[in-house]
């Protein structure tokens, strides 16, 4: 779906100009946020901790929500490890790098997913390193309206 820049919130299109890519909720993105989500809800990824400034990350959805994504945010270390392994790099708000891990333990559609991501590289002609990020602003995205969703819930309650 391509959206007009008008229509889209301030933040979404400084973020969509920076990657060139416009079209917000891929669906084939879709269907691994989902899986990820819950894995946030498993107790498969523990809390993260950043041991620069001791601020907490007590899940999955904390952690990409409340840190920046930094150069190659997610990477295929895969061939390097003889088994699915993908390493994630988001920096805390002191500027800490703070690294989580993803393998076929924790996520075993680590491979799948990777294959779905390399499929749209070679239709949208447009590198990995971009469909990542697509990838994780989506993600983003998500766990941003996931959020206010949950917020609203509690405040009725
Ligand atoms: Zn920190």
């Amino acid at each position: 779906m391509l959206l007009k820049i008008t229509d889209l919130p301030e933040s979404d299109v400084f973020r969509k100009l920076s990657l060139g890519v416009f079209d917000l909720e891929n669906p084939k993105f879709l269907k691994f946020i989902e899986l990820l989500a819950n894995l946030n809800h498993s107790d498969k990824i523990p809390s993260k901790h950043c041991r620069a400034c001791g601020k907490m990350y007590a899940d999955l959805h904390e952690y990409i929500w409340d840190t920046e994504a930094k150069g190659q945010t997610m990477e295929d270390v895969g061939g390097v490890m003889g088994k699915a392994y993908t390493m994630l790099y988001r920096n805390c708000s002191c500027g800490n790098t703070l690294v989580l891990t993803l393998t076929g333990d924790n996520f075993p559609e680590l491979s799948e997913f990777w294959d779905m991501i390399k499929q749209e590289s070679k239709d949208r002609q447009l590198p990995v390193k971009t469909i990542v990020s697509a990838f994780m602003a989506d993600w983003e995205h998500f766990i941003e309206k996931q959020t206010k969703k949950n917020k609203k819930i509690t405040r009725k309650l």
